[in-house]
């Protein structure tokens, strides 16, 4: 590398890993992981690694856009500030709403957050974070009177058992898990996992306990009550730290505590949850680490408690290698959560109370303060459908894919008076709506700051120009704050700038009342806030090195300083598969995918793991369902459906069946999970339930088969299925036909052909097989391939032509039998 390499972090999960990153040329990077961040000391996974292929211009949004025409920054802010003014003065401030995202930095969160509840005067701004960890949030709040996680990474590695709950962190948090296994080698850490899924996580731990979904509350209340009854309470702590022991002890008991029942009621093997009880009683440095299986449930919150009951019971907690351990979903959902970005806080962490709303409304000499919380993710788009919302921003998320029940998403946006997109990407599902579209700056293009969920406050850097007019978020609601006459409390010019005044905001008559504080750097100068390394908050005067660990004092932020456990009741649980709905339907992530593909989708090394939307079922639901392996299956809910590969597995429990979250319809053709997903939130965090929703599959029988390797991205063919991923030079479409559905032509795949180009056909219209090859300059360009019967040749050698510079005599020979010559 010859010029100093940029410090940055990723972009993609909560990890918040530190990258090293020199840009060269046309946008091409080098990147490496930093070995000197403390989140991952040089690790890097298979999606930080391939971040290099996604910083390409192919499918940027580049300028500002009114009704789908380009038009100026001037003319399109101005355009947002008129709509927003005009629809608050005629119907309140509670009818405009902002939607935002945990890819945001905190810079921008920060004044979107101030706009929407200091001076438009609502609460009407929460984020797709409320998808991620608002459960845990709730929790955190229940438990400790604040939202903080108290541990950090280190603890992975300090922990002798380590249990991971509703948490695929092999694939979701990577490079945790490299460490976690990295400390084991050393100190034989236990890894228990309980997930009714057998993921990638379950390979190396030592047991696994594949509960039904929903049984978490009744497995940690059985477990509180087996470390109460065998005198594992830590009684010192409980009696000096905490508050409501009794009363949740009886709530735990309620439910019967006998092992036999509790096996019974979680589905597991009573012997295994007698091996689990006693390695969590037996074991001091416990750290109990969830994610998204526990926050996305309609019981989110009271999971996060039972869990976090166990740690306060046996005081393992604020110290070394223990504690509960929430990883967020996204990179920054943790700078959200601290700027307010939830529809249900204020910024810096407060409330509103009359205290904290007074406090916040000073600091900002606001205009107009919300008197309350505004609406979550959920009901925020029910407004819209309703027409209480009229206007609407949507930043940096694409919730016409990600929200559940995403077609009534979707009927809602064709309804809304005004909507306002900023993103980096053009024509996402979301951004057809658009009535303005806002150009934003993308990873490597913007600066600010990240929190990943160890509570460290990191840098993300600019190593790249931004192309065309895009700007960041953070200009672009500073500019419509101006217009909006509020020029005086917006003065921003700079990152910098918004990020002492976040700092000075979290100190502001805090006095040690609220736990997010980083005063310690409310007057950095600029240079220092170039250059701050990563830390940890809280960040006071008095400790600017940071803070490792919460509540190492035994001190909490509840009005008396003790910890509350919290009675919850494993009840029963929601949504429970029906004779129409059977199955059990459960969504996530895959290992080498993000959100919704609009970047990850571009990496043509991350699309090998999973090219296809695919329902994982159990063989046993297979066989029933007279599915077959690989081939296709309708998945249909109460709320929609979707037309998906069919792939067998043992991993999944019989009567459960798991799909992607990744797919749009930019991507492939009927595959968006969020139209299956109810709709149904947990009643405290407004979180939805993207764990559990009957569903039921139906055999789809395809006359036809094919495949289509284009060096552009060809025209989705109409009434098929299909799906798209990106390849070294072009991209792959998968595609099929049920009966009465014609094979897609090669022009209306392609286009018409250069009149230089070459044409290698081959049609059995009696079989209906068709074999397709243009070549242009020498170069392979395009290739269509369908069988009615017979089989398909390979796919990896004629992608490896569509990347090739030229083909050779050999290669042109043997184009449409899709295979090398053998001699
Ligand atoms: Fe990025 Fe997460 Fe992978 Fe780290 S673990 S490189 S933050 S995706």
């Amino acid at each position: 590398m010859s010029k100093p390499a940029i410090r940055t972090t990723c972009p993609y999960c909560g990890v918040g890993c530190g990258l090293r990153v020199h840009a060269s040329g046309a946008r091409s990077l080098e990147l490496a992981g930093d070995t000197a961040h403390p989140a991952n000391r040089g690790l890097l996974c298979s999606k930080g690694t391939a971040l290099g292929e996604t910083v390409g211009l192919d499918n940027r949004l580049l300028y500002p856009e009114i009704g789908g025409e380009r038009a100026s920054w001037d003319m399109a802010l101005d355009r947002v500030a008129e709509r927003f003014s005009d629809i608050v003065a005629r119907h309140g401030p509670d009818a405009v709403a902002f939607y935002v995202s945990g890819q945001l930095l905190t810079e921008d969160y920060y004044v979107a957050n101030k706009l929407m509840k200091g001076f438009i005067g609502s609460g009407n701004i929460d984020t797709n974070s409320r998808l991620c960890m608002s459960s845990t949030v709730a929790g955190h709040k229940r438990a400790f009177g604040a939202d903080a996680v108290p541990g950090n990474y280190e603890d992975w590695e300090l922990a002798d058992l380590v249990v991971l709950v509703g948490s695929n962190t092999a694939w979701c948090h990577p490079v945790l898990y490299r460490r976690l296994l990295a400390a084991r080698e050393k100190r034989g850490t236990r890894i228990v996992v309980i997930d009714p899924r057998r993921t990638a996580t379950c390979d190396e731990a030592d047991l696994h306990l594949a509960l039904k979904p929903g049984s978490d509350v009744r497995l940690f209340n059985a477990l509180l009550v087996h470390l109460a009854a065998n005198d594992h309470a830590d009684e010192e702590f409980v009696g000096a730290a905490t508050e409501g022991l009794d009363a949740t002890l009886a709530a735990a008991c309620a439910d019967g505590s006998a092992l036999e029942a509790v096996a019974r009621d979680c589905g597991l093997d009573a012997a295994d949850l007698e091996t689990f009880f006693s390695w969590f009683a037996g074991t001091e440095r416990t750290l109990t680490v969830f994610s998204q299986g526990v926050n996305q449930s309609s019981q989110g919150v009271d999971k996060v408690n039972a869990i976090i009951n166990c740690h306060l019971l046996t005081g393992r907690i604020g110290r070394p290698g223990m504690g509960p351990f929430s990883v967020t979903g996204q990179p920054n959902a943790m700078g959200g959560r601290e700027v307010g970005g939830l529809a249900n806080q204020l910024a810096a962490h407060m409330e509103f109370t009359a205290e904290h709303r007074d406090i916040v409304a000073r600091f900002w000499r606001a205009r107009r303060m919300a008197p309350h919380g505004g609406l979550t993710a959920v009901d925020m788009f029910r407004a819209v459908g309703e027409g209480r919302i009229k206007a609407i921003w949507i930043a940096a998320t694409n919730p016409a894919v990600s929200l559940p029940d995403a077609s009534r998403v979707r009927e809602a946006l064709a309804r809304c008076e005004f909507i306002v997109v900023s993103d980096c990407i053009a024509g996402t599902d979301t951004g057809r709506y658009a009535h303005v579209a806002l150009p934003a700056a993308a990873w490597g293009e913007k600066d600010g700051t990240v929190t990943n969920s160890e509570r460290r406050i990191s840098r993300q850097r600019a190593f790249l120009p931004p192309p065309g007019e895009a700007r960041p978020d953070w200009w672009m609601f500073t500019q419509v704050a101006q217009r909006m006459g509020f020029a005086d409390a917006f003065p921003y010019t700079a990152p910098a700038q918004i990020f002492r005044e976040h700092a000075a905001l979290s100190a502001f008559e805090n006095h040690g009342s609220r736990i997010f504080d980083i005063g310690g750097l409310a007057n950095i100068p600029d240079s220092d806030y170039d250059a701050l390394k990563p830390v940890q908050w809280p960040v006071t005067p008095a400790r600017r090195e940071g803070t490792a660990r919460l509540f190492t004092d035994r001190w909490f932020t509840t009005e008396d300083g003790r910890a509350r456990f919290v009675a919850v009741h494993a009840g029963r649980p929601a949504n429970l598969p029906t004779e129409r709905f059977p199955l059990a339907l459960n969504t996530g992530r895959l290992r080498d995918q993000w959100h919704t593909m609009t970047r990850t989708g571009l990496a043509p090394t991350l699309a090998r793991h999973s090219p296809e939307p695919a329902v994982d079922l159990h063989p046993d639901d297979i066989a029933a369902n007279g599915l077959a392996d690989d081939g296709f299956a309708r998945v249909v809910t109460r709320f929609g459906q979707g037309t998906f590969r069919v792939r067998a597995t043992q991993n999944q429990r019989a009567g459960t069946a798991f799909l992607p979250i990744h797919w749009s319809d930019t991507g492939a053709a009927d595959a968006v999970t969020g139209r299956l997903v109810n709709p149904v939130i947990d009643p405290i965090s407004k979180q939805p339930e993207f764990k559990h929703t009957p569903a039921r599959v139906e055999p789809v029988v395809m006359a036809w088969r094919g495949f289509a390797l284009s060096r552009t991205a060809p025209v989705p063919p109409a009434g098929c299925y299909w799906a798209a991923v990106a390849l070294k030079g072009g991209y792959l479409y998968e595609i099929a036909g049920e009966t009465g559905v014609e094979p897609p032509s090669p022009s209306s795949l392609f286009g018409e052909p250069a009149a230089t180009g070459e044409i290698l056909e081959m049609h059995d219209a009696r079989r209906g097989n068709r074999r397709f090859a243009r070549i242009d300059d020498e170069r392979l360009t395009h290739c269509l391939m369908i069988a009615a019967q017979g089989r398909l040749p390979p796919r990896a050698w004629l992608a490896g032509l569509l990347a090739a510079d030229r083909l050779g005599p050999a290669e042109r020979q043997m184009l449409l039998a899709g295979a090398p010559s053998e001699g």
